[in-house]
Order: structure tokens, then sequence, then C-alpha cells
């Protein structure tokens, strides 16, 4: 049995003081939900700060992105390892907004991947369609070169410390969101896809989350769904009660 994941992306938004706030509201009302994993995202500039504020909750913290190198002269980039040094357990990588607003190609996203795992990162890998290809009917052919491009050279030791989020680009932000058996039927496939390259045991333990417009609404029907293990929320993670409602659905989908 899969545990589910909620994540909360918080995106460009928040001040120092916001994010602290937010963190502690969080902390408060989803640091207790024992079966559900529960993380926050802030921006660069807040995770030490994030990361003090749900020390002890239950609540991990993840950053929005990262570069492959270590250290040296790479300016304005933040490395996996300073990642991990400011208190990070996950880093969000192939996000749709670095791929297609800062045109991030899938050979970057490649690169990014195994140097947060050296870092002892965790990382939340975001595959998803454009609008235009879910409608020429290419949403499995892009998903799946997104996951091979990634993945190619993990190992299935390494797998465990990825989670897939399904995030089709035209539900981000849009307050469009795929219908549950949408939803199902790429994370399905995303699983197979996983099962022929890694193995069935990989692919029964990956955890697959579903991003784009998820609300304390639509989120119990998302994540009824028998591969839907969670979610990675952008919006509506930016009110404690409102992530919090989310990962209530969630524990709740998954009680059965
Ligand atoms: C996201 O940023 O990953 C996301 C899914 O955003 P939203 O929930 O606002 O669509």
């Amino acid at each position: 049995m899969r545990k589910p994941f909620v994540a909360g992306n918080w995106k460009m938004n928040t001040s120092r003081a916001d994010a602290v706030a937010l963190a502690k509201g969080v902390a408060a009302s989803s640091g207790e939900v024992g079966s559900v994993d529960v993380a926050v995202c802030p921006p660069f500039v807040y995770l030490s700060a994030v990361a003090e504020a749900v020390k002890g909750s239950g609540v991990a913290v993840g950053a929005q992105n990262c570069y492959f190198e270590k250290e040296g002269a790479f300016t304005g980039e933040v490395s996996p390892w300073m990642l991990k040094d400011a208190g990070c357990r996950y880093v969000i990588l192939g996000h749709s907004e670095r791929r297609h607003v800062f045109r991030e190609s899938d050979k970057l996203i490649a690169k990014k991947v195994p140097a947060a795992l050296s870092a002892e990162l965790e990382v939340i890998l975001c595959v998803g369609e454009l609008l235009d290809e879910r409608r020429a009917d290419k949403t499995h052919e892009v998903v799946g070169r997104q996951l091979d491009s990634a993945l190619a050279d993990l190992s299935k030791d390494q797998m465990g410390r990825i989670t897939i989020a399904y995030e089709p680009v035209w539900a981000i932000g849009t307050g469009e969101t795929a219908c549950p058996e949408e939803a199902q039927d790429v994370h399905a496939f995303i699983r197979k896809r996983l099962s022929e390259t890694f193995g069935e045991e990989v692919a029964e333990a990956a955890r697959i989350q579903y991003g784009g417009s998820v609300k304390p609404k639509n989120a119990a029907g998302l994540m009824r769904q028998p591969d839907v293990d969670g979610a990675l929320v952008g919006g509506a993670s930016l009110e404690a009660d409102s992530f919090a409602a989310i990962v209530k659905a969630g524990a709740e989908a998954k009680a059965g």
C-alpha cells in the first residue's frame, strides 16, 4: 500500500513573515496526519526559515528547483547540496513553469535528477502535456518521453527516492482540472512505463501525484483513483486551511 503524499508548491509567493506563518499553520493543521506524507515548497530564500518553523511537526520541506553542479561559477543558481544544508528533504524538478517559461529541456532536467539524488534529496519529478498535445492525442507520447529522459540512468534503488507528479500543463493555475478518469488514465500509463523500465516492484512502490488546480472540492475524487497517490498543489497550498482539507481528503480517500 502506497502512503499518499501531498506537497504544496508555493511558487514565487509569500514574504518571509507570510512564509513562516503559513508553515506554522500547515504544521498545526496537517503535521499530525500520520497517514499522509506532507511537504511544503517555499521560495529558496525562505527555505531555512520554513524548515525551522516546521521542525518536529512531521511536515517536510522541499525546494522548487535546483542546478546540477555542486558549487562554482554558476551565478544565480542553487545546488542540491545547498538545499540539503538548508533543511530540504525534497526538490521539485521539471515543473511545467521551468519547462515552458524558462525553457528547461529534457536534457537539463535529466542532469538535475541524479545530482539531487547524490545530495540525498528526494525528487518530485513533474511531467505533463500541453493542451495542443492533448488535443493531438499525444499525451502518452509526451509523458513517456519526459519520463524516459529524466529517469534513464537511475537504478532501482534510486527510484525509491523519486515521486512522479503528473501535471497536465493546461490544468495548472487555470481552474481546469483533469477529471478523475483522465488523471487515472495517465497515472496508469506512467506506472506501466515504470514497470517496463524498472520492473513491477519499483512501479508498484512508486508514488504518482496529480497536480493541476487541485482544490478541497475535487481532491477526494482525484485521490480515490487507484493510481493517484497524492497531490502537488499550487494555489490552494497558500492557505493552511485549504491545504489541510486536501491533506485530509487524501487520508480519507486512501482509507477506503
Ligand atoms: C503547481 O504549481 O504544481 C500546480 C499544480 O498549481 P495549481 O494547483 O495552482 O494549478
